[in-house]
């Protein structure tokens, strides 16, 4: 690329240079030809015309042919000519080099023929006689107006063309010269033109590298200052541009790359362009599994594809959610089309409903189990009053037994709205727990004593199995306390008589893990996750009365109490209920 800018530049000089010079050779080397035979020429006409009207004269004045023959031979020798005489019928008659009677007849001689139809004959050939090139001058020889032979001169070119020849090989060596010179010249021009040049194309490569603090030569005044402060120019505002642009894409990913809602950009062909990833997540996908595939292969929701052909199509925002399958998750998808920013794309957002929807449905359940369990009393109490004021009033016995009841469900709905107020102020973090560094032994024993006799009165064995050495642990006493004696309620409510409650309690690294253990009627698997929930019960006829908030209540005291509570059970054979505290 380099040299063949080099050679661009000097191979037109050079072939302008050689062409000049071979051209001024010519022309110069034709011209002195030409004058050299000029010369010639004019000289031997002159001499000629002399010796024409001097023969003329002779002959007028009766000289023979053999008379002539000094004259002519005199006046070779002093032209330095080969002087020819030939009678107007081609007959050689005098010679001043060879003998005439050897000589053939000249009538055919192209210069003879000429000089006697015209003026004069010239013609340069080459001489059969001497074999070597001659110029011929053949010039008329009048008397009394007619012509009465020829005298021709002969001149040997040798010499001439010697000169000629030395001549030229000079002026060729003066041209090689000059056009040596010349291509040096014109390589120096092109190499001093190119070396800036190339010095700004290696700065440019170190710009092209990224640094943008190159020393260009932009302090020249020519093209090369020019073409420099231009790139300049464009590489601050590329490096510019390059940092706005990096902040940007750092800000967008960054956006991205947090945001909860899963997004996905589509071209026009249904091809995932880009992927977050919450879309990931949600998808299950890492990125190399998504970008550049098919949104149905990405999403394998058909109803999403729909969606997004939809906004396409329509050129429209389209919104639709659905119940993702077998994750049953709640989405919500919009599409958005791209038209100014990407024409043809499609902005896909997801949202993940799930945990709204679950809220949603829980409160509704909530209003209505509540609406349900405060129906049950009322209608009962409202029973009741209606009785007392039919006539049971007027029965002292009857009435008392009515009034008892009353009392009961009193309490019930009195306990409820307890343990509903309790609920509502743990879970919204109202209730200050003091959590103090307690002996866990302390706590059981105290929960166990407090519900023997009921455990007792139901037949059942109740005891604690846990080691003296216990860590002590971070704890409310009073609020776990309560946890427990929930959870022993339970045992003994569904536990028949005869059988076994155990509480216990052992160290599982930086926590302590509590368990209440009966021999009761258990809990279905599909009831095992639900009993935490507020409402539960497993069994509505053998829930022997209870809310279905307790375990509830439970949850969200241990849980702020940074622990986690769990139940396993089998059906027939009993149930044991699991929490954690954190060692102190
Ligand atoms: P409640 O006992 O007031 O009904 P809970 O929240 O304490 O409410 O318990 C929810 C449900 O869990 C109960 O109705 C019962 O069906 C089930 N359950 C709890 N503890 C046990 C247990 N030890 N054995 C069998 N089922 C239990």
């Amino acid at each position: 690329m380099r040299r063949s800018l080099v050679w661009r530049i000097a191979v037109p000089f050079i072939g302008l240079i050689l062409l000049s010079v071979g051209g001024v050779s010519l022309y110069f080397t034709n011209y002195t030809q030409q004058g050299y035979t000029e010369n010639l020429h004019d000289s031997l006409k002159t001499s000629g015309n002399l010796l024409a009207v001097d023969i003329a004269n002779r002959i007028l004045r009766g000289a023979s042919y053999d008379d002539l023959a000094p004259v002519i031979q005199s006046y070779a020798d002093l032209t330095q000519t080969r002087i020819t005489f030939i009678r107007s019928d081609g007959v050689v008659v005098a010679d001043s080099v060879a003998d005439p009677k050897t000589m053939q007849n000249h009538l055919d001689r192209p210069e003879v023929k000429a000089a006697l139809s015209g003026p004069e004959g010239a013609e340069i050939r080459f001489s059969d006689t001497l074999k070597r090139r001659f110029y011929y001058l053949a010039l008329p020889v009048l008397s009394t107006g007619q012509t009465i032979g020829v005298i021709r001169l002969a001149r040997d070119l040798t010499i001439i063309e010697g000169e000629l020849r030395n001549l030229r090989a000079r002026i060729l060596g003066v041209g090689a010269t000059i056009t040596l010179l010349s291509v040096l010249l014109a390589y120096l021009v092109a190499q001093g033109t190119l070396r800036p040049l190339r010095k700004l194309a290696s700065k440019v490569q170190h710009l092209k590298e990224g640094d943008p603090n190159v020393d260009l030569p932009s302090g020249r005044k020519d093209e090369i200052g020019v073409l420099s402060r231009s790139f300049e120019q464009v590489a601050r505002q590329l490096s510019t541009q390059m940092a706005d642009f990096q902040e940007e894409r750092g800000k967008l990913e960054a956006v991205l790359r947090h945001m909860t809602d899963a997004v996905l950009i589509v071209d026009k062909d249904g091809k995932v362009t880009l992927a977050n990833p919450a879309a990931e997540r949600l998808f299950h996908l890492t990125l190399d599994q998504s970008l550049g595939r098919s949104l149905v292969e990405v999403v394998r929701q058909h109803q999403f594809v729909e969606l997004w052909r939809a906004s396409r199509d329509s050129r429209k925002q389209q919104i639709s959610t659905l119940e993702t399958s077998p994750e049953r998750n709640f989405v919500q998808g919009t599409a958005t089309p791209l038209e100014s920013s990407l024409p043809g794309s499609t902005l896909l957002v997801f949202q993940n409903l799930t945990r709204i929807h679950r809220l949603e449905t829980v409160r509704r359940d909530f209003v209505s189990n509540v609406s349900h369990e405060l129906r049950t009393p009322l209608a009962s109490l409202k029973a009741l009053t209606e009785t007392l004021q039919e006539g049971a009033l007027e029965d002292p016995p009857a009435a008392r037994r009515f009034l008892k009841r009353m009392e009961d469900e009193i309490d019930n709905l009195t306990q409820m709205v307890r343990e509903l107020l309790d609920l509502s102020r743990i879970e919204s973090g109202r209730v200050p727990f003091d959590r103090l560094s307690v002996n866990p032994m302390m706590m059981m024993g105290n929960a166990v004593e407090r519900m023997r006799l009921q455990a007792e009165r139901g037949g059942l064995n109740i005891q604690v199995d846990a080691s003296q050495s216990l860590p002590e642990v971070m704890a409310d006493a009073d609020r776990i306390e309560a946890v427990l004696v929930n959870l022993l309620h339970n045992a003994i409510k569904f536990t028949p008589p005869g059988g076994q409650i155990v509480v216990s309690a052992r160290q599982d690294g930086d926590k302590v893990v509590f368990s209440v253990r009966d021999t009761g009627i258990g809990i279905k698997p599909e009831d095992l996750s639900r009993i935490f929930e507020r409402f539960y019960k497993a069994d509505q006829s053998r829930s022997g009365g209870g809310t279905g908030l307790g375990l509830s209540i439970a949850r969200h005291t241990i849980e702020a109490h940074q622990g986690s509570i769990w139940a396993e059970s089998h059906p027939g054979q009993g149930s044991t209920f699991y929490f954690t505290l954190p060692v102190a």
